[in-house]
């Protein structure tokens, strides 16, 4: 089968090697990918929210299945766009239609679908400029802390959690006055804080039928100890030692099952990965997060934990033979660092060389390419987030040590990451 994968990032670059592997993927495009995902199949040089561009290359190249690596083309409607044509009726397209991929494009969206499912999360209000006032009010009453949400897409930077009224106003004013993060803001989601060990737990779905994949940890905050700003994700772990027995029944019972009940109900046209973003609260699971891709850095360690063909899991998601299907998971523990940029999350600079991401690592270790371009056959830096570094462990500080002494032979100008991913868990 020829495929086709959209995006360019580490996730991209681990999405590509899982599908490498299958003996069904006859040709793999990327577009416009990574110098890592070129070494597994032929980058394309156009943009994740070309539609003009993808549809041609889907006929040019006869392409069986797109994979959608990131939300943005998702929630601009490519599936839709891709559907209404009707040579492509039996294309296999990974990723939801664009009202179902609200469920990552609109926290207000999501927050009331899980309402209506009794799908356990926080508590919440939503506001606009027309209960600008209301929303004033009741802020100045709610219990700190307290989570202030960007209704819409913004980069996972629209959250803030705000520890003073004073700040959670502020706040409140820039969002909706200011426009902080554009339209997506015109709207903000106010809710309760919740306390507890956050993990991410994925499905592959057709809306009816799933099977939940690998769970993992990420590690957001750029600084040890989970200090410092919020970024796209310093690393990851899998397994997450808690996500076992009772708790994990109880993901199954009141998130995921009720989820794809609720997709089914409201004729949500739904195909692709869900990622549950959940927090243990005293042993009880609440959804903070829906993301209607897999997330970045966790698929650089769900995918090497995988032990199934995706591309048959693509078509059996496709056929509708998903419940007849068991999942394999790699026994070992995997986990993966995230190698950024001096600054980032913050200014940083691209351009910089990178020496010994081509090294021969060890059969355990592999090296996912996420922010880098190639000049002259030189690796350069090409983002904040240029690298994420996975490792089987037989336990998670296995794992991660063996990620360490491969970063160990790594080096670009002020090149830095996060040596304690999986804290908690390393003993
Ligand atoms: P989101 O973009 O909704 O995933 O939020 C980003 C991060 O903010 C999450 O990963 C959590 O760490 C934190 N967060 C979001 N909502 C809440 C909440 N209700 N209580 C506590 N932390 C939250």
């Amino acid at each position: 089968m020829n495929i086709l994968l959209l995006g360019s990032g580490g996730r991209e670059h681990a999405i590509a090697w899982k599908l490498r592997q299958s003996s069904l993927c006859t040709r793999l495009f990327i577009a416009p990918g990574n110098p890592g995902t070129a070494l597994l199949g032929e980058n394309l040089s156009f943009g994740v929210n070309d539609f003009d561009a993808i549809v041609d290359c889907c006929r040019q190249k006869t392409i069986d299945i797109v994979v959608v690596g990131p939300e943005d083309p998702l929630v601009n409607g490519i599936y839709d766009h891709l559907r209404s044509f009707n040579d492509f009726d039996n294309m296999i397209i990974v990723g939801p239609s664009a009202v179902a991929a609200q469920l990552e494009g609109s926290k207000a969206f999501a927050k009331a679908f899980m309402e209506r499912q009794g799908i356990p999360t926080a508590a919440y209000r939503e506001f606009t400029k027309e209960n600008y006032l209301e929303g004033v009010e009741y802020l100045k009453q709610h219990e700190l802390p307290i989570v202030l949400k960007a209704d819409g897409l913004a980069a996972g930077k629209g959250v803030v959690i705000a520890q003073t009224h004073e700040e959670a106003l502020d706040t409140f004013a820039d969002m909706i006055q200011e426009a902080r993060f554009g339209k997506a803001s015109a709207k903000v989601v106010v809710e309760q804080f919740l306390s507890g060990v956050e993990l991410s737990v994925f499905a592959l779905t057709n809306g009816k039928e799933f099977v939940i994949l690998p769970e993992a940890k990420d590690y957001k905050r750029i600084g040890e100890g989970d200090t410092g700003l919020n970024t796209g994700g310093m690393g990851a772990i899998s397994p997450v030692p808690f996500a076992q027995g009772e708790f994990m029944e109880k993901v199954m019972n009141r998130v995921v099952k009720p989820t794809i009940e609720g997709l089914n109900r409201e004729n949500l046209t739904y195909f692709g990965f869900v990622f549950f973003g959940l927090i243990n609260v005293d042993g009880d699971p609440y959804v903070i997060e829906y993301n209607c891709r897999m997330g970045d850095p966790e698929t650089e360690v769900v995918m090497p934990r995988l032990s199934n063909d995706l591309v048959k899991l693509f078509q059996s998601m496709f056929n509708g033979t998903l419940s007849g299907t068991t999942i394999a998971f790699d026994p070992r523990a995997a986990a993966t660092v995230v190698l950024v940029s001096g600054g980032y999350p913050g200014d940083f600079e691209k351009g910089k060389p990178i020496i010994g991401l081509d090294s021969s690592f060890p059969a355990d270790t592999l090296a996912f390419h996420a922010g880098i371009r190639e000049q002259n056959g030189q690796l350069l830096t090409n983002g904040g987030r240029v690298a994420a570094i996975t490792s089987y462990g037989s336990h998670i500080g296995d794992a991660v040590s063996r990620s360490l002494q491969a970063i160990e032979k790594i080096q670009f100008e002020k090149m830095n990451f996060r040596s304690d991913i999986g804290y908690e868990f390393r003993s």
